[in-house]
């Protein structure tokens, strides 16, 4: 998902509008706005769908004044699927004797459906399937007499990943979770204006100053132009999803000070220097794969072409959360480039293998326009473990790579060679080394080693083996 808050500036909900339509690519099932007013109090629009089509009206936009405004892109892992409940659509609200409170949230609770069953033991009334809502039921019960504070006791509950935007009447308020695991930064509006968005690419959109990251386990709480920082949740050195890099995040993104493009193009070097083969063309599969083929066909020497075009018009495929969708998704979206595609031995270069179904489908198509050869590059080691953190990975058994190895899942998908880059090669990639830290990695990578940063205790108690 995508989170984006802004205070000081007139018509927040504008800004938040925007950079939410810059955040797209992290939620495409629906989004939220809440805003406050002083006269109008709060207000809050749900949609399903894209931003574009929802939250550039401006009548409704009308219904949204003031200059405090936080806003959600949703992209489900946990709760309802897909375009279901509009109860499941953030921000969440929730009315306290001190004042309102909206609550934006990215990333996976670990322990929400233990926590729910006790909260609803105690008389909370759930409203949604979301995970996220709990934070909302964790603060009606905490003692603390301000809602920040009660954002801390709920969220030290709470375990797993989040990057957290809330605000009350007064208060811009974001949080991440010790570990880091997802994205949120902050930026400044203006004279007096602040901003906090997953991503960097929404701050350039409203033509917002970087200011800096959250930190692992910081929370701040903005108001009257200052911002206030404390760290409720530890001090660890924090594990970000190295997924970001690979495929979630936007890359015109800056993260950890490092483009997001630089680390996807390094990825396609690395994945030249150790897998390398003889062909005739290198071709991403777009748009996932393009700055890794871009950064094989420099390493290697092997021209780039778009050898499959994408319709601009179709979102990402995976986010469709069926299978009967997403299969249908790849065709939708790509088609193969035959004239240039004939007789040619071609690598294809994508971010990852998850189900295999795009990287089955495509082959089929690139045989079908007449390719000598198919050899597939993959921008990120296997996927053989599901995540919990908030990328909606399926179960394992679903997953290619925890069924197979890399020869097997080569022959099922039906290619001349399928190769992944290397954990070492990803991080590589990402300028760090795994391991040069002896106690951990400086990622959470567990989609990947199995290594899981935070217990999934949910998952456990399901049967889950780690
Ligand atoms: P598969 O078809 O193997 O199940 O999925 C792989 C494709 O899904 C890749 O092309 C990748 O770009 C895309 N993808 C989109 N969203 C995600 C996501 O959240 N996780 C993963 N692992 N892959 C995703
Ligand atoms: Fe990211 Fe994978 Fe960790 Fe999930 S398991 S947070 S996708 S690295
Ligand atoms: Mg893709």
């Amino acid at each position: 998902c995508g989170v984006f808050g802004v205070t000081g500036v007139a018509e927040a909900a504008n800004f938040v509008a925007l950079g939410l339509h810059a955040l797209q690519h992290r939620g495409q099932e629906a989004g939220g706005i809440v805003a406050y007013d002083a006269a109008d109090g709060f207000n809050s629009v749900r949609r399903f769908g894209y931003v574009r089509d929802n939250f550039t009206k401006a009548s409704l936009m009308e219904t949204l004044p003031g200059s405090l405004a936080i806003g959600h892109v949703r992209y489900s892992t946990a709760g309802s699927k897909g375009h279901t409940a509009l109860r499941d659509v953030q921000p969440f609200f929730g009315e306290f004797s001190m004042g309102g409170c909206a609550i934006a949230h990215n990333g996976n609770l670990t322990n929400a459906a233990a926590l729910r069953r006790e909260l609803i033991e105690h008389g909370s009334i759930f409203q949604s399937s979301s995970d996220s809502e709990c934070i909302i039921h964790l603060m009606a019960r905490s003692i603390q007499k301000n809602l920040s504070e009660r954002i801390k006791d709920a969220l030290r509950r709470v375990e797993g990943a989040f990057s957290v935007v809330a605000m009350t009447r007064t208060k811009l308020i974001g949080v991440r979770d010790a570990l880091g695991v997802r994205p949120l930064v902050l930026g400044r509006i203006g004279d007096k204006g602040y901003v906090l968005s997953s991503e960097t690419c929404g701050l350039d959109i409203i033509g917002a100053e970087f200011v800096r990251e959250i930190e692992p386990g910081e929370m701040v709480v903005i108001s009257d132009g200052k911002v206030e920082s404390t760290r409720p949740f530890g001090n660890s050195k924090g594990r970000f999803c190295v997924f970001e890099h690979v495929y979630f995040s936007r890359p015109d993104s800056i993260i950890g000070g490092r483009s997001v493009y630089e680390t996807r193009y390094q990825i396609g070097r690395e994945l030249a220097a150790e897998s390398p083969v003889e062909a005739d063309l290198v071709c991403p599969v777009p748009d996932s794969g393009t700055p890794a083929a871009v950064g094989y066909s420099h390493a290697s020497g092997i021209p780039f072409a778009f050898g499959i075009v994408r319709n601009q018009y179709v979102g990402r495929t995976f986010i469709e959360p069926t299978d009967q969708i997403r299969n249908m998704g790849v065709r939708l979206k790509l088609n193969v480039n035959r004239a240039l595609i004939r007789g040619k031995r071609v690598i294809l270069v994508d971010d990852s293998v998850v189900r295999g179904t795009t990287s089955k489908k495509i082959k089929d198509m690139i045989l079908d326009a007449g390719a000598a050869e198919v050899h597939f590059r993959i921008a990120s080691p296997p996927t053989a473990w599901p995540c919990f953190y908030g990328v909606d990975t399926p179960d394992r058994d679903k997953l290619l790579a925890a069924r197979m190895t890399e020869d097997e899942m080569r022959d099922w998908i039906g290619v001349d060679s399928l190769r992944f880059v290397s954990l070492d090669g990803l991080y590589r990639a990402a300028g760090e080394a795994r391991g040069r830290d002896a106690v951990c990695p400086q990622f959470c990578d567990a989609c990947f080693s199995g290594e899981y940063p935070v217990a999934p205790s949910d998952q456990l108690d399901r049967g889950f083996q780690m």
